[in-house]
């Protein structure tokens, strides 16, 4: 198994000489503040993806809902 270790810093694209550089840089506040501007950027997406999802499902119940109503009458 081959394990592939990147230097460079995704928040800013810089190259970091050694493991230790870069593990120093994940703790100031610059990337501090872009971790969790990130975060919150997939929070959102998450939110907005289980809207959709829960709409759809409310949709299909009040479908459902209907058609046993109807097989109900007959
Ligand atoms: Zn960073």
């Amino acid at each position: 198994m081959e394990i592939s270790f990147s230097l460079v810093c995704p928040c800013n694209g810089k190259l970091y000489k050694s493991a230790a550089t870069l593990k120093a840089h994940h703790k100031s506040q610059g990337h501090i503040i872009w971790e969790q501007n990130k975060d919150q950027k997939d929070l959102t997406v998450k939110i907005n993806r289980l809207e959709n999802e829960n709409g759809h499902l409310r949709r299909l119940n009040i479908l459902l809902m209907e058609k046993i109503s109807e097989m109900k009458l007959i």
